[in-house]
Protein backbone atom coordinates (compact mmCIF):
# COMPACT_ATOMS: atom_id res chain seq x y z
CA UNK A 1 0.00 0.00 0.00
CA UNK A 2 1.44 3.13 -1.32
CA UNK A 3 -0.24 5.12 0.60
CA UNK A 4 1.44 4.87 3.74
CA UNK A 5 4.55 5.88 2.10
CA UNK A 6 3.01 9.20 0.72
CA UNK A 7 1.74 9.89 4.19
CA UNK A 8 4.65 9.72 5.60
CA UNK A 9 6.10 12.63 3.05
CA UNK A 10 2.97 14.66 3.42
CA UNK A 11 3.85 14.00 6.99
CA UNK A 12 7.07 15.40 7.00
CA UNK A 13 5.90 18.51 4.95
CA UNK A 14 3.23 19.23 7.77
CA UNK A 15 5.59 18.91 10.36
CA UNK A 16 7.71 21.57 8.81
CA UNK A 17 5.05 23.73 8.00
CA UNK A 18 3.97 22.92 11.46
CA UNK A 19 7.73 24.18 12.89
CA UNK A 20 7.43 27.13 10.47
CA UNK A 21 4.09 28.03 11.74
CA UNK A 22 5.28 28.38 15.83
CA UNK A 23 5.08 24.35 16.10
CA UNK A 24 1.42 24.57 17.90
CA UNK A 25 -1.00 21.51 17.13
CA UNK A 26 -2.12 21.48 13.71
CA UNK A 27 -5.97 21.64 13.38
CA UNK A 28 -6.69 20.51 9.88
CA UNK A 29 -4.65 19.12 7.07
CA UNK A 30 -5.72 19.89 3.44
CA UNK A 31 -4.35 18.12 0.66
CA UNK A 32 -5.17 18.01 -3.12
CA UNK A 33 -5.57 14.56 -4.54
CA UNK A 34 -5.89 14.12 -8.70
CA UNK A 35 -8.16 11.82 -9.78
CA UNK A 36 -5.32 10.07 -11.09
CA UNK A 37 -2.59 10.58 -8.14
CA UNK A 38 -3.89 6.88 -8.14
CA UNK A 39 -4.47 6.78 -4.06
CA UNK A 40 -7.22 5.75 -2.80
CA UNK A 41 -8.79 8.44 -0.95
CA UNK A 42 -9.43 5.33 2.24
CA UNK A 43 -6.23 3.92 2.30
CA UNK A 44 -4.39 7.75 2.80
CA UNK A 45 -7.03 8.41 5.61
CA UNK A 46 -6.19 4.76 7.18
CA UNK A 47 -2.35 6.02 6.81
CA UNK A 48 -3.24 9.06 8.29
CA UNK A 49 -4.68 7.94 11.69
CA UNK A 50 -2.26 5.33 11.90
CA UNK A 51 1.08 7.42 11.40
CA UNK A 52 -0.31 10.96 12.63
CA UNK A 53 0.01 9.54 16.18
CA UNK A 54 3.03 11.41 17.78
CA UNK A 55 3.34 14.16 15.05
CA UNK A 56 2.05 17.76 15.02
CA UNK A 57 -0.81 16.47 12.91
CA UNK A 58 -1.68 14.14 15.78
CA UNK A 59 -5.10 15.93 16.75
CA UNK A 60 -5.68 17.34 12.82
CA UNK A 61 -8.39 16.64 11.10
CA UNK A 62 -8.10 15.24 7.16
CA UNK A 63 -9.83 17.47 4.50
CA UNK A 64 -9.23 15.90 1.11
CA UNK A 65 -10.28 17.69 -2.08
CA UNK A 66 -10.44 15.62 -5.15
CA UNK A 67 -8.76 17.18 -8.43
CA UNK A 68 -10.66 16.48 -11.16
CA UNK A 69 -8.90 15.14 -14.47
CA UNK A 70 -7.90 17.47 -16.53
CA UNK A 71 -6.42 16.80 -20.43
CA UNK A 72 -5.54 19.20 -23.51
CA UNK A 73 -5.76 18.40 -26.86
CA UNK A 74 -2.76 19.19 -29.09
CA UNK A 75 -4.44 18.61 -32.22
CA UNK A 76 -7.16 20.71 -31.52
CA UNK A 77 -6.38 22.90 -28.49
CA UNK A 78 -9.66 21.68 -26.68
CA UNK A 79 -9.77 21.13 -22.67
CA UNK A 80 -11.14 18.35 -21.79
CA UNK A 81 -12.42 16.74 -18.26
CA UNK A 82 -12.99 13.19 -19.13
CA UNK A 83 -14.42 11.21 -17.10
CA UNK A 84 -12.74 7.53 -17.67
CA UNK A 85 -9.13 8.01 -17.96
CA UNK A 86 -9.33 7.95 -21.73
CA UNK A 87 -6.84 9.49 -23.30
CA UNK A 88 -8.62 10.09 -26.51
CA UNK A 89 -9.56 13.82 -27.35
CA UNK A 90 -13.44 13.67 -27.14
CA UNK A 91 -13.54 16.71 -29.50
CA UNK A 92 -10.82 15.37 -32.41
CA UNK A 93 -10.21 12.19 -31.45
CA UNK A 94 -6.84 13.08 -31.24
CA UNK A 95 -4.41 11.16 -28.79
CA UNK A 96 -2.26 13.70 -28.90
CA UNK A 97 -3.06 14.87 -25.02
CA UNK A 98 -1.42 16.20 -22.07
CA UNK A 99 -2.54 15.65 -19.18
CA UNK A 100 -2.99 19.35 -17.50
CA UNK A 101 -4.37 18.77 -13.35
CA UNK A 102 -5.45 15.16 -12.08
CA UNK A 103 -1.55 14.16 -10.48
CA UNK A 104 -1.23 16.10 -8.00
CA UNK A 105 -0.58 15.05 -4.47
CA UNK A 106 -0.19 17.27 -2.18
CA UNK A 107 -0.93 19.81 0.98
CA UNK A 108 -2.61 22.57 -0.30
CA UNK A 109 -2.57 24.46 3.04
CA UNK A 110 -2.75 23.27 6.97
CA UNK A 111 -4.39 24.86 9.72
CA UNK A 112 -2.08 25.41 12.91
CA UNK A 113 -3.47 26.34 16.48
CA UNK A 114 -6.64 27.79 15.04
CA UNK A 115 -9.99 27.19 16.04
CA UNK A 116 -11.89 28.41 13.99
CA UNK A 117 -14.01 26.09 11.26
CA UNK A 118 -14.86 24.21 14.07
CA UNK A 119 -18.07 22.26 12.90
CA UNK A 120 -16.37 21.18 9.39
CA UNK A 121 -16.83 17.14 9.94
CA UNK A 122 -17.41 15.21 6.80
CA UNK A 123 -19.03 12.34 9.32
CA UNK A 124 -19.38 8.57 8.83
ZN1 LIG B 1 -8.73 17.37 -29.98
Amino acid sequence: MHETSLMKNLLAIVDRAALAEGNGPVRLVHLRIGEMAGVSEDALRFAFDVLAKGTAAEAASLDVEKVPLRVHCTGCGGDSNPSDFVFICPVCGSTEIEIRSGREMEVDYILVGDRAGESEDSGA
